[in-house]
């Protein structure tokens, strides 16, 4: 990811019609490098004083609107599209898209979509500005692309924690382009169709079956784990876009009924420190982004469980039915 000369000059435009004295900016972690030098080109090209936020940022459900209310009269937000959220400060998001060539990888991926016609695109942010050349070079090899828009993303935008995109779509097999497997094991696990990656970065497509057995493998475990469990931690975030509170609800509710004990913890930033006063408890259900129970397992002592994975727990749910939790954003 890079931040454009095109991108610094939407952005200055827009803060001079703004007329915005305090800006303040957030980038995920992958482009705080390059914060200073874009903090010091706004400065020089306008009267706007600069404000860096330093936290983490984690996606569009963690604009730093609500740190910054008060302080800043807009806030550039990089690496995301905006959610159906109500940010309390204007938000000019910039997109940050990539300029990788994605030409080897779906080179690539054409040799494991060889025995497919319909095609179903799907991709992140970054590369959102190539996905109609993607499936035109798809279309030119004799397949048909399907790219949808879904609900509160971008046409052909996948999240970690939302794939809308690709609900109901009527493909052979799905074409991922982007970066690691979290994203495809979602569609795999929401389709039950072949899925694969062509991925910029490596310069290679793969498919994503073994990645999704192996996966299924240990959250079977964790929920094993579990089984044991008497007394439950329901984690909520505060991030505006992840804070869950009604489904923490129903959860609670879920876990009385089931004869055990649900106590919401209420945070902001989760990691294993943070949870260490509450080792009393055997167990937790996260309810903030779902790729935290996922991609951050092995580092918990305590089994950390997904909502859905809670109602396979209590037979609720069968094995089979397994989903990625979502978010779901109404528009
Ligand atoms: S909740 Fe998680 S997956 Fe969803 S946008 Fe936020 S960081 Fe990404």
């Amino acid at each position: 990811m890079s931040i454009h000369q095109l991108e610094l000059t939407y952005i200055i435009k827009k803060i001079k019609e703004l007329k915005a004295f305090i800006v303040g900016l957030q980038f995920p972690e992958g482009l705080k490098v390059h914060a200073i030098k874009v903090a010091r080109q706004i400065e020089l090209k306008t009267n706007a004083t600069v404000i860096i936020s330093a936290d983490p940022c984690y996606g569009a459900c963690d604009v730093a609107d609500v740190d910054m209310r008060g302080l800043v009269d807009v806030i550039v937000h990089f690496g995301h599209r905006p959610l159906p959220i109500d940010y309390d400060v204007p938000v000019i998001f910039v997109d940050a898209s990539s300029n990788i060539d994605v030409h080897g990888c779906i080179e690539n991926a054409m040799n494991f979509l060889e025995e497919y016609n319909k095609i179903g695109l799907v991709t992140t942010t970054q590369h959102l500005h190539i996905l109609d050349e993607v499936a035109d070079l798809l279309e030119h090899n004799g397949k048909k692309i399907l790219i949808n828009k879904g609900i509160g993303t971008t046409r052909g935008q996948v999240l970690g924690c939302n794939f809308s995109a690709i609900k109901n779509m009527d493909a052979d097999a799905f074409l991922y382009v982007g970066s690691g497997n979290f994203h495809a094991l979602g569609i795999k696990l929401f389709t039950h169709k072949p899925v694969f990656v062509a991925d910029p970065y490596l310069g290679e497509a793969r498919e994503i079956d073994k990645f999704a057995d192996r996966i299924l493998r240990i959250r079977y475990a964790r929920i094993a784990k579990a089984m044991e469990a008497e007394r439950f931690g329901i984690i909520v975030s505060s991030k505006k876009g992840q804070s869950r509170l009604e489904l923490a609800k129903n959860l609670k509710n879920m876990l009385n009924e089931e004869g055990k004990e649900g106590f919401i913890l209420f945070l902001d930033d989760i990691s294993p420190k943070l949870l260490l006063p509450f080792m009393d408890l055997d167990a937790f259900i996260m309810t903030a982004c779902p790729r935290i129970a996922i991609d951050d397992s092995n580092i918990y002592k305590k089994p950390l469980l997904t909502p859905k994975e809670l109602e396979i727990l209590f037979k609720r749910r069968k094995w089979e039915n397994y989903e990625i939790d979502e978010i779901k954003y109404t528009i």
